[in-house]
């Protein structure tokens, strides 16, 4: 149906992926109509959204993005591990465009309708945990995250929350003060939410501890600086994404999980980034065999549309008086129908298999990489959650300005890289999963070239 490649603006420019029919640079970057719409957004945009690339895109589908100078590029972002069935996947589409014919809002807590129901038996099937699950279903992962904390306030009737370094939970007030860096993202925007504990993390690469070890550190943190009894909840992410796709050692997550059980703490797992199959299970706690109390997810369950939802334990979920949660647009009937569609197509094409296909193709590359090139020094993740970390090989320091200049090296090349942990020093890639083979090693090469062109490598040694 949507296909990019024969809706794109034909263009006669020199290919710049050298032979390449995927990703074609035929204009400067960014190009005129970039630029136009450039000039127009800084007139009334707020500064305080950020423009990480210059460049404006009129339509994607799949893993190709095209822009409104009919430049394309091969997506390695995921509009930040959004668009994990793929840009415009045909049957979200059609399952939208049906929906937006039918009913577009009700509020679903005045009047109802099936496909919020729909979707929160899909979430009660496909999360950890075999026990009753209810779901409420709101608009961003931030928003997904403060409902999480109210549920484990009220059902705990405590008031502390606690976090992990490096973690990353959102932008509102609560979750920007839950954030590991509070700067930038609280930057001035204080004061922020009290009652918020940051606990060391397990950093395998970094600390040299075991999963045990590790625990015992955030463990012992938390409960001389907070008390386990005064705590409601402790989030964390099973893999962390922006400080840095961060897997942390085997057995942590359980030993923290243990603890939660032993003391009554809703134990949150925030699988905002991580979930709804981009590490090759649906959520990524399966891959380390826990079992959250509570939940979030949103990016990649609407599959491009805004939607969010806390999933858990029944009796965990129902603690909240009627009408303490939800919101206007909260499981929009839009928005749920796309959620519905996105776990139907997980089913029906494989999709787990396409995540694990790609950290077949990609991650001995990635080695390859961290073999070859001293700056790289680290390739980590799962399924299509991967990253590489970047340190300056003679003082050891994060080297983020080599990240910078590979995605713009890249941007120029026709791809798209996104960076990613606390010290900025880590290239991520969240693709779809329907990515074919081709793209992911076009992707690479550039990737390599990047590298050489930073560092200086001739390309005879690859
Ligand atoms: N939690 C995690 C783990 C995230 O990665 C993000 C977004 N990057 C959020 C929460 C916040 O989600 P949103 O931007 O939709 O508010």
């Amino acid at each position: 149906m949507t296909d990019v490649l024969s809706s794109a603006p034909a263009t006669t420019a020199t290919d710049a992926a050298s032979g390449s029919t995927n990703r074609k640079i035929v204009t400067p970057i960014p190009g005129p109509r970039s630029i136009e719409l450039h000039d127009r957004r800084v007139k009334v945009v707020s500064e305080g959204v950020s423009e990480l690339f210059p460049i404006y895109i009129d339509h994607a589908h799949d893993a190709l993005m095209v822009d409104v100078d009919g430049n394309q590029f091969i997506d390695f972002t995921g509009g930040i591990g959004v668009t994990t069935v793929g840009h415009t996947n045909d049957a979200v589409v059609d399952a939208v465009r049906e929906q937006v014919g039918k009913l577009t809002h009700t509020l679903f807590g005045l009047v109802g309708y099936e496909s919020y129901i729909r979707a929160a038996e899909l979430l009660a099937e496909h999360t950890p945990g075999d026990f009753p699950k209810k779901s409420v279903f709101v608009n961003s992962g931030a928003e997904a995250l403060e409902n999480a904390v109210k549920i484990a306030r009220k059902f705990t009737g405590r008031t502390e929350v606690a976090v992990l370094h490096h973690g990353y939970h959102g932008r509102t007030h609560l979750t920007a003060s839950m954030n590991y860096n509070m700067h930038p993202y609280g930057t001035g925007f204080g004061p922020l939410a009290g009652s918020v504990h940051h606990a060391p993390n397990s950093h395998p690469s970094v600390d040299g501890l075991t999963g045990e070890q590790a625990a015992k550190a955030t463990i012992t943190h938390l409960e001389k600086r907070v008390g386990a009894e005064q705590i409601a909840c402790l989030v964390v992410e099973p893999i962390q994404g922006e400080g840095g796709f961060i897997v942390p050692a085997d057995g942590y997550l359980n030993a923290l999980v243990d603890w939660c059980e032993q003391h009554g703490i809703v134990y949150v797992s925030d699988e905002v980034q991580s979930g709804m199959m981009r590490t090759g299970k649906y959520f990524a706690s399966e891959h380390f065999g826990i079992t959250p109390h509570l939940t979030t997810s949103a990016k990649g369950i609407g599959g491009g549309l805004p939607i969010a939802a806390v999933t858990g334990r029944a009796d965990i979920m129902d603690a909240s008086h009627s009408g303490g949660l939800g919101g206007t647009f909260g499981g929009n009937p839009v928005a749920a129908a796309a959620l519905v569609a996105v776990f139907d197509q997980v089913e029906k094409k494989g999709l787990l298999a396409e995540a694990q296909r790609i950290e077949s193709v990609m991650r001995p590359r990635l080695e390859a990489i961290v073999e070859r090139f001293d700056v790289v020094v680290d390739a980590r993740g799962k399924g299509a959650m991967l990253a590489i970390e970047l340190n300056d090989p003679e003082t050891g320091e994060p080297a983020p300005a080599v990240g910078k200049a590979i995605q713009q090296f890249a941007l120029h090349q026709g791809v798209l890289f996104l960076t990613a942990g606390t010290f900025g020093n880590v290239l991520r890639f969240l693709p779809s999963v329907v990515i074919t083979d081709e793209q992911l090693h076009e992707g690479l090469d550039v990737l390599e070239a990047a590298l050489e062109e930073a560092t200086g490598h001739a390309a005879a040694q690859a």
